[in-house]
């Protein structure tokens, strides 16, 4: 049996964007009651997981993993679940049908609830308080009770996170995720749209399809009537990841039972850090983000540490350069990278490279940048003759106002409209279709 490292090792080798909290007993008290409380996936559901990410980076397959930067307690309703669930399956359904290509569903969601920040705190008009990182730790609203870390809320991240989860899965195994539901998944203000009217055309297609195998007796596999989707988060807060690791009865394996997969943030990829010591302790498929100033040595490192046996699709690079420079960054560590011989799924994170602040003051991205660098992705990929494996989004199923350009032209004016992330801006729905059309014509061309 392998066993993993204790809390207090691993605070004591050093972990970066840990809150800091004020009362250590309810930390020890939160942590000993999440200790207790039911898995909220199986590690083998992880496995099978794992087992399509090889798939993937072998091109067999295309990862598409997206939800919101930072989910939030009061947004864990029904609605929302819902129109995150059913944006991610449009978008999957485009891509699998225009591209001919199986599709990987990972949502950000059930447990991303915790933020990395550029800065402890934050000051406005004179007042300095504790940055907002994330429900997980604290509060949006600035006020110095609000911005106090509190531990009560590792507890209510496993509550939101269980209910989320729970809600996904009735919809993906329940009948709303079922092949003829493709029309019905089309909203009013979506069909209105051109990407709309284009997705409607396609779901009339598939519908034709269906009417047809039906009627030559076809077969009717299970896949048609429901869909298999996986749950992700930035593994980022040690107490709740720690305290949600458990021993697989299978395997004698520990495994992070609070999500399918979890990711390694830029900000916390140090190899000598606490969170890289931690994740190559866990038989998860993880992922691990890799910024414009990673170095190909380092990204061997990181692999020699976290998959030492080299087993395939057990890591995935998220790379998030900027659409400015994933051409002149990429092309050095994937050939490095694959030279070695490293078994690595590559995905494109085509945002958090691209974010700027607008002249009006909201954090906000250009469309045109984001599918810019999953093209370079697919250039570069395209020219070395390595596996383009997937793409990461934030993304939202509401006709929010948080990303610039688009078939909707939103200009920088507009984002006051309707701008709701707490954290970084989110591809609308119609701007979420947009680029499911636009990635399937690149993958087709690939
Ligand atoms: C994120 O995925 O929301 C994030 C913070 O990304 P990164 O670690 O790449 O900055
Ligand atoms: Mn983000």
């Amino acid at each position: 049996m392998t066993q993993i490292p204790s809390l207090e090792q691993l605070h004591a080798i050093g972990a970066a964007q840990q809150p800091t909290y004020d009362d250590p007993v309810a930390v020890a008290a939160a942590v000993d009651r999440l200790r207790t409380l039911p898995p909220l996936v199986f590690a083998g559901e992880c496995d099978d997981l794992k087992a399509k990410i090889a798939a993937a980076s072998r091109g067999e397959a295309f990862i598409l993993q997206g939800g919101d930067c930072a989910e939030t307690f009061v947004d864990a309703t029904a609605d929302n679940v819902r129109n995150k669930l059913r944006v991610l399956l449009q978008m999957a359904v485009v891509l699998t049908y225009a591209a001919s290509v199986p599709v990987v569903k990972v949502g950000r969601l059930a447990g991303q609830y915790a933020k990395p920040r550029s800065s402890d705190s934050e000051t406005r008009d004179g007042v300095t308080l504790p940055a907002y990182r994330g429900d997980a730790v604290n509060g949006f609203e600035f006020t110095p009770d609000s911005r106090r870390p509190d531990p009560q809320r590792l507890l209510d991240v496993y509550h939101a996170s269980a209910s989320t989860l729970n809600l996904v899965r009735a919809f993906t195994t329940g009948g709303y995720a079922d092949l003829r539901q493709v029309h019905t998944w089309n909203s009013e203000f979506v069909r209105n749209s051109p990407v709309g009217q284009h997705y409607e055309a396609m779901a009339a297609d598939i519908d034709r399809a269906l009417s047809f195998m039906k009627a030559i007796g076809a077969a009717d596999p299970d896949e048609f009537h429901r869909v298999d989707f996986y749950s992700s988060h930035e593994a980022l807060l040690l107490e709740y990841e720690h305290a949600m690791t458990r021993i697989d009865s299978r395997t004698d394996e520990p495994y992070n039972v609070s999500g399918h997969m979890v990711w390694i943030g830029e900000r916390t990829r140090q190899l000598d850090g606490a969170h890289v010591e931690y994740f190559s302790h866990i038989r998860n498929p993880i992922g691990c983000k890799l910024g414009p100033t990673a170095t190909a040595d380092e990204a061997l490192s990181l692999a020699a540490k976290l998959n030492p046996t080299n087993e395939a699709g057990r890591l995935t690079f998220i790379t998030r350069f900027g659409a400015g420079k994933i051409r002149d960054g990429l092309p050095s560590l994937v050939e490095k990278v694959t030279a070695e011989g490293v078994d690595v799924a590559w995905v494109c994170d085509a945002m958090h490279g691209n974010t700027f602040e607008a002249s009006n003051g909201y954090k906000t991205r250009r469309f045109e940048d984001v599918l810019d660098e999953v093209q370079g992705f697919f250039d570069v990929h395209r020219a070395l003759g390595t596996v383009p494996a997937g793409i990461l989004v934030e993304n939202t199923g509401d006709d929010v106002t948080e990303i610039i350009g688009g078939g909707e032209e939103l200009t920088e004016h507009g984002l006051a409209h309707r701008y709701e992330s707490v954290v970084d801006p989110r591809l609308n729905r119609v701007q979420s279709l947009e680029m499911a059309f636009l990635v399937a014509e690149m993958l087709r061309g690939s």
